[in-house]
């Protein structure tokens, strides 16, 4: 069993899709084993993408994070990690797969509806970030 971490993004909440995409996962055997909605702050977009505060993009990708209410969730099942990101698609959504959760919810490589942790490691980090072990279960 693994565990990681889903983050709907405000584009998805504001579309009010976080009903549909919590399904995708309950549907392919991934159970939410924690869950909140909350707003982050610029030092917390900042903390959580810090691998990518060199990139240019980076500006924009913590102004967007904090652009409106996200959904966190922690998953668990078998093969969570890569199970969550086959379930997303491709990071640019007019790349993403027919079906995938990007495909489907997205509308450009900054509003792409998800983040998933991508690997166990970065998984665990990233639950910590958001989450008390109480509030998983
Ligand atoms: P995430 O980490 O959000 O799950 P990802 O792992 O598919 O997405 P990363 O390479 O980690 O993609 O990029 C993090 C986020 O930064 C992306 O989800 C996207 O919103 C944004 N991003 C990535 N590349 C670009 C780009 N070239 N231009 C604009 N934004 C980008
Ligand atoms: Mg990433």
């Amino acid at each position: 069993m693994e565990q990681t971490l889903s983050i709907i993004k405000p584009d998805a909440v504001k579309k009010g899709v976080i009903g549909k995409i919590v399904d995708r996962f309950e549907s392919n055997g991934l159970r939410i084993a924690a869950m909140k909605k909350l707003e982050l702050s610029k030092k917390d977009a900042q903390n959580f993408y810090a691998v990518h505060r060199e990139r240019p993009f980076f500006g924009e990708l913590v102004e967007f994070m904090t652009s409106g209410p996200v959904v966190v969730m922690v998953l668990e099942g078998e093969d969570a990690v890569s199970k969550n990101r086959k379930l997303m698609g491709a990071t640019n959504p007019k790349e993403a797969e027919k079906g995938t959760i990007r495909a489907d919810f997205a509308e450009s490589i900054d509003a792409n509806a998800v983040h998933g942790s991508d690997s166990l490691e970065n998984a665990n980090i990233e639950i910590n970030f958001f989450f008390a072990k109480r509030e998983i279960s």
